[in-house]
């Protein structure tokens, strides 16, 4: 199951709004309209956002995930697009960037909000600043000899 599949299963009021975005309602507060949004990244990575102020951890937490669950696993399956391709356009660099910077924003916000990461998570949060680092070296690196 992908991670958007996963959420998505555990939302009430699941409507898709545009391609790669969806509403229902927040399972972090009694939400009568639906206030989440929900959009999936070109990496397959999911992005939340409650507008009635629900901090991201929380409605991880209410629906039964762990943080690193709203991102890709490790290991891509056969056939699926790899993520370290050798030669990434600016776009998707940055598009990889800024998912990677989510998940480090989402693990500071759910420090910040007085709860702990799970060890899964916190691999998860070191990885992330790893594949920030690969970025960074690809695009200063330009081409490999
Ligand atoms: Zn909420």
């Amino acid at each position: 199951m992908t991670p958007i599949e996963n959420v998505l299963n555990r939302l009430e009021k699941v409507k898709q709004r545009q391609p790669g975005q969806w509403s229902a309602c927040c399972p972090a507060h009694a939400d009568k309209g639906p206030s989440l949004s929900i959009r999936e990244t070109t990496d397959g990575a999911v992005l939340l956002h409650c507008f009635a102020g629900c901090e991201v951890g929380a409605v991880v937490a209410a629906m039964g995930l762990q943080l690193h669950e709203l991102f890709p696993p490790r290991d891509v399956p056969p056939g699926a697009p790899k993520r370290a391709a050798r030669l990434l356009t600016a776009g998707q660099a940055l598009e990889l960037l800024a998912s990677e910077a989510t998940l480090v924003f989402v693990s500071a916000a759910t420090l910040l909000n007085g709860r702990t990461l799970t060890v899964a998570d916190k691999n998860r949060l070191i990885e992330s600043v790893s594949r920030i680092n690969f970025l960074r070296n690809e695009s200063i690196g330009g081409g490999h000899a």
